[in-house]
């Protein structure tokens, strides 16, 4: 059975072995998907290692849920991941619609949604590959078709290889991962620990416990006995203490 480039037209039937294979007459990167080649994109990477890092602190500094990680949290280096999505747009000349799903269910597992960024792609061939390999599909076109392009007319149909930054890090002991878009900079952060709400509860009851009994004791004592005010210089320093280890829980500044 012969296939045509999708790029030039050229006849494919014997260059095409693999799931990953190139024209010979234009160059286009295609794949195989099922009894179609498509053709294939590539979102460039636009960030560093050391800019998907800076990324990585901004979210942890800035981002409500987690502005206790910065500081505390060991990151490792991150690796460069090429993440295969499938592509589609279906309709009419007037009005298009995007279709995309993922082509591996393993690779950049915080990416969900919104997988091919808003960050413009451009043709594959054998010169503007990138130096890393880029993974082949696991999951299939007809998976994918089957799903979101049945009963539409698909008019433009690809695999589009999308570049994430995956970092790990250590919270107490326990790992865990975030991906930064290598095109845009924005954060998956995946699943994160948890604000540490029992040590919170637990210092609150005791300052307010803490101070309560201060007070008891000086008034008591102010009232009773004023042989005993000699405690207040004790236990309000303790109170403060506990205020400032609150407050170094949530901000990482002192
Ligand atoms: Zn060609």
């Amino acid at each position: 059975m012969a296939h045509a480039c999708p790029r030039c037209g050229g006849e494919l039937d014997r260059a095409i072995g693999s799931t990953f294979s190139h024209c010979p007459y234009c160059g286009a990167a295609v794949v195989r998907a099922g009894d179609a080649i498509l053709e294939r994109y590539l979102v460039p990477r636009r960030l560093t290692p050391e800019a998907a890092r800076r990324a990585l602190d901004r979210w942890m500094v800035g981002n409500e849920p987690s502005r206790w990680l910065a500081g505390s949290a060991q990151i490792e280096a991150p690796a460069l991941t090429w993440l295969p999505v499938w592509y589609a747009r279906t309709g009419d000349a007037h009005n298009t619609q995007a279709h995309q799903r993922r082509a591996d269910a393993a690779l950049v597992p915080e990416v969900k949604r919104r997988l091919v960024p808003p960050a413009g792609m451009r043709r594959l061939d054998g010169n503007s590959a990138p130096d890393e390999a880029l993974p082949e599909p696991t999951i299939t076109w007809t998976t994918f078709a089957t799903d979101a392009l049945a009963d539409r007319t698909v008019v433009e149909r690809s695999l589009v290889h999308v570049p994430f930054y995956r970092f790990q890090y250590r919270y107490r002991g326990r790992r865990y991962t975030a991906a930064v878009d290598a095109a845009t900079g924005e954060v998956r952060p995946g699943r994160y620990p948890k604000r540490p709400g029992m040590p919170f509860v637990l210092l609150s009851v005791g300052t307010i416990a803490t101070f309560a009994i201060a007070d008891l004791w000086y008034g008591g004592a102010w009232f009773w006995d004023a042989s005993r005010p000699h405690i207040v210089p004790i236990i309000y320093p303790i109170g403060w203490l506990a205020i400032i280890l609150i407050a170094r829980l949530f901000t990482a500044v002192f």
